[in-house]
């Protein structure tokens, strides 16, 4: 497997870069932490969808609150294009709430 440093998604073998970052993807995932989010937190789910727009609006609106998140495809196993199975995007447990605010705008939208 590969992964992407960015969002730390698994890719397979074949795959030269990340769909959603388009970085290299590398076969070793780097230490927990240079991502920016910390993988050892317990995470919570705060919004799906299977619209890659909708992720990237939620991402700006939780980039703009300053909330560290991570975006991830529903099955690892499909994550190559993830966009057609549906994204979530998962905030650590402490800041579900925050996200929640962030998003409220978003989900009105809905
Ligand atoms: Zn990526």
């Amino acid at each position: 497997m590969k992964y992407c440093t960015k969002c730390r998604n698994e890719f397979e073998d074949w795959a030269g870069e990340c769909p959603e970052c388009g970085l290299v993807l590398v076969y070793d995932i780097p230490p927990e932490g240079s991502s920016g989010f910390d993988c050892s937190v317990k995470t919570a789910v705060i919004y799906r969808s299977n619209k890659w727009r909708d992720i990237e609006v939620a991402k700006n609106l939780l980039e703009a609150s300053g909330i560290k998140f991570m975006v991830k495809g529903m099955d690892a196993s499909f994550s190559i294009i993830p966009y057609l199975f549906g994204m979530k995007i998962l905030v650590a447990e402490k800041d579900k709430e925050e996200a929640g605010k962030a998003l409220i705008n978003l989900k009105r939208q809905r």
